[in-house]
């Protein structure tokens, strides 16, 4: 019997996974596949890779439990897949869509090519709650404001179906002998072990993501969410993206309205980068093309390694460092720093976050740096500037976050911990702020000015 193939990119799972449920559904021999050639376009970033190589080992793993060989080839996907096809003289290569558009565009072409050798083609959905066309303002264009994508997405995008079960594979269907390159191959780990961090703090694949989910309780969502210190939000970010689990499965784990309201911002961020493409690299607000941004590595730097001085911004800066996540509510405060006080481009904290983060996702990035820039969809007005300082008093009351991750500062009062300059407890290892927020502030301010003449 010819086999199928199941091409995995971004969908590392087998539970809910329609074009898995497919193949067995066909009775006939599954032949998953990856192909990985160091990422295009945007490729995965440091920590993505660690992710990717420990979530691709789980993946493996689970689909020899049900009697499928995970391969893997490295080389340009586009190639590998047909060639893969061609070689064992699959009927059928099955995938799960991408929302990215350029991986859109890319899979247009590759089914092209498969369909021209006679090999079908079948592209199931499930990567978003909705396909980014599928919500439309009334004069059937795309959404720019979140609020009213919203409206429309609980008119019509609601409820959200079911997710399905895990496909069961009969022994005829075992996938046959083909040649792969073992997992290591790809190099995606770390040559410097940078990553114990990352590794103390995760627990990559499937298994774990639906353990997880099982455990959700998002009762407290809305009290919780902004308070970086506890455990508040759901932290599912990471195998979202790599799709460990499908945003049907985090809809239905949880029924607290807020926290699904946080699943439809990630269908809005897709929404906006399929309609928006440029956006990856150019502001949505096409005016702020001509902002004024400054280039200063030193001050890009200290951001980098979180020693701006400023306790709030350090403390996610090196969050995100150690374990590569860091809460919401502090990606908004270091995002609208490095954009409003050290006046550099959301572009610098863009490429930071994609390198750094485990959950680094084009959509949601992308989208994350113009909204905090002002220059994206729903963005916060250029002229809301977040006090750094007073962030930290309202987020962080008791400063339990800000001395978990910036611990020389763990002696320094309550009353003096988000600005803790003129204090003597402040050691001497702690740096002085690298910019002073008034004056920051108001260059941020003129600067705008400039751009609105
Ligand atoms: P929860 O609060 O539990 O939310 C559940 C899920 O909803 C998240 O896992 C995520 O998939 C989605 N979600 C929540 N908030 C947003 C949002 N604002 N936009 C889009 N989707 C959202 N999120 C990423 O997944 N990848 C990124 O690369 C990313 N970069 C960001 C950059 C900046 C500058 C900012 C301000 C935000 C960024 N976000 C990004 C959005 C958000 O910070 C994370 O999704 C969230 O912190 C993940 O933690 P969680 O899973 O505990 O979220």
């Amino acid at each position: 019997m010819p086999p199928v193939i199941v091409w995995f990119e971004n969908d590392l799972r087998k539970s809910d996974h329609a074009a898995l449920q497919a193949a067995a559904d066909s009775g006939q021999p599954v032949i998953p596949f990856f192909a990985w050639n160091g990422g295009e376009g945007w490729a995965d970033g440091s920590a993505s890779r660690w992710w990717l190589h420990h979530s691709l080992a789980a993946h493996a793993e689970a689909l020899q439990a049900a009697g499928l060989q995970l391969v893997i080839r490295q080389g340009d996907p586009a190639d590998e897949v047909v060639r893969l096809a061609c070689e064992t003289g699959a009927e059928a290569v099955y995938w799960q869509e991408r929302p990215e558009p350029h991986r859109a565009r890319r899979d247009d072409e590759i089914q092209r090519r498969l369909e021209e050798k006679d090999i079908d083609v079948r592209r199931f959905a499930g990567a978003l709650l909705h396909n980014p066309d599928a919500i439309q303002t009334g004069s059937g264009g795309p959404y720019k404001v979140f609020t009213p994508f919203y409206k429309k997405f609980l008119a019509e995008g609601t409820p959200v179906d079911e997710p399905s079960g895990t496909p069961r594979f009969s022994d005829v269907q075992a996938t046959p002998d083909v040649s792969g390159t073992p997992l290591e191959a790809l190099e995606l780990l770390p040559k410097i072990d940078w990553a114990g961090g990352i590794d103390a703090a995760w627990n990559p694949g499937e298994r774990s993501a639906r353990g997880k989910l099982s455990q959700l309780d998002m009762s407290d969502y809305a009290d919780e969410r902004d308070i970086p210190s506890i455990d508040g939000t759901s932290q599912l970010s990471p195998h979202l993206h790599f799709g460990e689990i499908s945003i049907r499965q985090a809809w239905h784990a949880s029924s607290d309205e807020d926290f699904r309201r946080e699943l439809v911002w990630r269908d809005f961020a897709h929404h906006v980068l399929h309609h928006f493409p440029h956006t990856v690299t150019e502001p949505l607000r096409e005016e702020f093309e001509a902002f004024p941004w400054r280039e200063d590595s030193q001050a890009l730097q200290a951001w980098q390694q979180g020693r701006t001085g400023y306790p709030m911004v350090d403390a996610g800066m090196r969050q995100l460092w150690e374990t590569g996540w860091m809460h919401n509510r502090v990606r908004m405060i270091v995002a609208s720093f490095l954009t409003k006080h050290l006046l550099l481009s959301w572009r610098h904290g863009q490429a930071w976050f994609n390198d750094t983060l485990v959950d680094a996702d084009l959509a949601n990035n992308t989208f994350g740096w113009q909204w905090a820039g002002g220059c994206g969809a729903d963005a916060q007005p250029f002229f809301r500037i977040f006090n750094p300082i007073t962030q930290g008093d309202k987020f962080d009351p008791d400063g339990a976050y800000v001395r978990k991750w910036v611990p020389e500062l763990k002696d320094v009062p309550d009353k003096h911990l988000f600005e803790p300059w003129d204090t003597d407890v402040v050691p001497e290892q702690y740096p002085a702020p690298i910019v002073e927020h008034k004056e920051a502030r108001e260059r941020a301010l003129e600067a705008y000015q400039k751009l609105k003449n």
